[in-house]
């Protein structure tokens, strides 16, 4: 099956009972028993629901994963990811990643005797430096949040292999659509289906893809014990909008694209950041590895914060607000925004400037977005 028809078919459809085409949200807490210790497969929505459950086998299949857990939220399902370690283990972590994976990392899993290093895992070199005795996850987002850095996964995942370090991605930016990380050996794939999964930025939600029995069964016994499971109605919602991530990722791209490229010959402007521009560091990785370069464009001011501000205000379709990946274009600014739980120190050392804006392109006619964009920059009041 094609990603296409798989984003459709996958997971028990249409439903058994009457045959639902649009699988039927099982919104209960409790499932009856059938007799002493006898189920029809479920029987309390923590442990297990059936939406939940074609959302779940979706998900694994789109990632060619073992299994997929859909949690509460991406933070949910990265927090469970980490309760795969325990005390004294050691994690890397490439150095510009989402903020609130940053902030999990300094201030919580730290209380838990959980070292971290952050480094920059584009260079092999690095990340042997980075290796300890102790090192038992190597975590990474490619293409990074908001520089849209490029990692090269099957680089990564041989230096681990050798060493028996798991590997963990954040998907988030470019969806299954765009990347596949278990085919470069990823161990566990992690997405906040906030973003471009669901598409429409109505539910939150996040889900963690496994590729063994071993780690599906030590995975789904956290997502139960903590609680961390996604709501039957937030799952089908999610359902829903997997069903168009083809069409949506393509336009994305399509218009991030043109975006990019109307940015990089505007005056005022130091930098454009869009792994599918020829000039970007590790645009040839980002081909060999990936399929379509995705929805995120991040671009600096010249004039740093105040130049920024300015045209963050100016902007009318590209609506002020954190987050990516629905149907309307976004705009913020990462160093008071997304990234302002990231030190000022970390955030000018990884290139996270005063001046930086990351777009979220969404799938307005592209000629409306530019014309946006143009009155944005222009000097004119
Ligand atoms: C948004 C996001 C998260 C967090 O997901 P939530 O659904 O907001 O909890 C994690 N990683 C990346 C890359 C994100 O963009």
């Amino acid at each position: 099956m094609n990603f296409e028809t798989a984003a459709i078919h996958s997971g028990e459809r249409p439903d058994k009972c009457y045959g639902a085409l649009s699988v039927p949200i099982y919104q209960t807490s409790n499932f009856v028993f059938e007799d002493i210790g006898k189920t029809r497969g479920y029987d309390y929505t923590r442990s297990g629901n059936p939406t939940r459950k074609v959302l779940e086998d979706t998900i694994a299949r789109l990632e060619g994963g073992h299994a997929a857990f859909a949690c509460a939220t991406g933070m949910a399902a990265i927090a469970t990811a980490l309760h795969l370690l325990k005390v004294g283990d050691h994690v890397i972590s490439c150095d510009d990643i989402y903020g609130g994976t940053y902030r999990l990392f300094q201030s919580v899993m730290s209380r838990f005797g959980i070292e971290i290093t952050f480094a920059c895992l584009r260079s092999r070199a690095e990340l042997e430096a980075a290796i300890q005795p102790n090192t038992r996850m190597i975590w990474l987002e490619t293409p990074s949040n908001p520089l849209l850095n490029i990692t090269d996964l099957e680089m990564v995942a041989t230096v681990a292999k050798e060493r028996q370090i798991m590997t963990v991605l954040d998907n988030t930016f470019a969806s299954p659509f765009f990347l596949q990380p278990v085919s470069f050996g990823i161990d566990l794939v992690v997405h906040s289906t906030t973003k471009y999964l669901n598409g429409h930025c109505d539910v939150v939600g996040g889900a963690i893809v496994t590729t063994t029995p071993e780690l599906s069964r030590e995975v789904g016994f956290l997502v139960n014990t903590m609680g961390v499971a996604e709501a039957p109605f937030d799952a089908w919602l999610v359902l829903r909008g997997i069903e168009t991530l083809p069409l949506r990722m393509a336009r994305h791209e399509e218009n991030s694209f043109a975006v990019a490229r109307f940015l990089k010959e505007q005056p005022g402007i130091r930098k454009v950041y869009y792994p599918g521009l020829a000039d970007h560091p590790g645009h040839d990785i980002a081909r060999r590895q990936m399929t379509g370069f995705g929805g995120v464009v991040s671009f600096e001011m010249e004039g740093g914060f105040d130049a920024a501000c300015r045209v963050l205000r100016k902007l009318h379709l590209f609506a002020l607000a954190e987050s990516l990946g629905g149907p309307s274009s976004l705009a913020e600014h990462p160093v008071t925004m997304s990234h302002a739980s990231m030190s000022a120190e970390h955030r000018q050392r990884v290139g996270i400037n005063d001046g930086l804006i990351r777009l979220s392109v969404g799938l307005e006619h592209i000629d409306d977005l530019i014309a946006d964009l143009m009155q944005a920059l222009s000097t004119e009041d």
